[in-house]
């Protein structure tokens, strides 16, 4: 018999009824579905009268779960796995197993569908060729500060947050890039208290306090692009110029090179030059 399948599989986020035709029939032939919590997965099989055998598959056991789940695949059977919502290894465990799956040579097959990032984003609005998924924010706040120093780009941010941190979050956007900059706050999504809130970040913190249960459930944050600065203009010269007077040239064109981006060697014929 040859190795079996690892299938990764997205499910609901919210809303069992996005649950895919083509997931509910992979969850139905798998031997093993590896899930975060086995009693939320088990709402999912249970609705479709599934009654696969679940394997917990969590932050805290991942190494040893996923051992236990390449012998199963070794031995030729089907393995699903599945996250709490949404698609497994984006912002949840699942990633180890699927490397050393790939490293075996077995046959990793994704079934896509929900994620809370991707429903985020396509009820945003921000025309974009490409957006950077920043996960979730540093939990301490100063860190959340200097992460957000790498934030400012010239396209789309999608980050997710906790409630107990959504307030702190909001304020620490506006803070950082202006009241002026829009924000898309995409709560509860697929469920019933769903809203998607697109408005600049200085009436953020309004939105969230003008109704008390907006502080609950999940969210996704969505921040509009920056403008695009064009590239700083270096000097190259200049660069040369000042290293050259504390350095030998080749030590100053291998510093030169890292700030400027120019080849090494051409660096190193110009120092050489400007050192006559
Ligand atoms: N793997 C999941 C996915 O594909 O979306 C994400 C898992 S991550 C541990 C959980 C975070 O996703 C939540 O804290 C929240 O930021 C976001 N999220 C999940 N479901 C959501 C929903 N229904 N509405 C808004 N955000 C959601």
């Amino acid at each position: 018999m040859g190795t079996g399948i690892l299938y990764v599989v997205a499910t609901p986020i919210g809303n069992l009824s996005d649950a895919s035709p083509r997931s509910i029939e992979v969850l139905r032939g798998a031997a093993i579905v590896a899930c975060e919590d086995t009693r939320t997965t088990r709402t999912l099989l249970a609705r479709h009268g599934i009654g696969a055998r679940t394997m917990a598959l969590h932050a805290h056991n991942e190494r040893a779960a996923a051992a236990k789940l390449l012998a199963a695949l070794r031995d030729g059977k089907y393995v699903a796995l599945v996250s709490d919502a949404g698609t497994p290894a984006l912002s949840d465990p699942g990633a180890l197993l699927v490397e050393a799956a790939h490293r075996e040579g077995i046959r990793v097959v994704p079934v896509p569908g929900p994620s809370a990032a991707a429903a985020a984003f396509s009820a945003a609005g921000f025309a974009a060729d490409r957006f950077l998924f920043a996960g979730f924010l540093p939990a301490a706040r100063a860190a959340r500060l200097k992460a957000l120093e790498e934030l400012d780009l010239p396209w789309p941010v999608i980050v997710y947050e906790a409630p107990h941190r959504i307030a702190e979050t909001l304020e620490d956007l506006a803070q950082r890039f202006g009241p002026e900059r829009e924000i898309v706050i995409a709560r509860e999504l697929t469920k019933k208290f769903e809203e998607v809130a697109r408005l600049p970040l200085g009436k953020a913190r309004a939105w969230l306090d003008a109704e008390p249960h907006r502080r609950q459930g999940e969210f996704v944050l969505v921040l509009a692009p920056g403008e695009r600065r064009p590239p700083a203009e270096v000097d190259a010269g200049r660069v040369l110029d000042a290293l050259l007077e504390a350095l030998a040239p080749s030590e100053a064109a291998r510093i030169a090179a890292r700030i400027t981006g120019i080849a090494r060697g051409v660096l190193y014929r110009r120092a050489l030059e400007r050192r006559k």
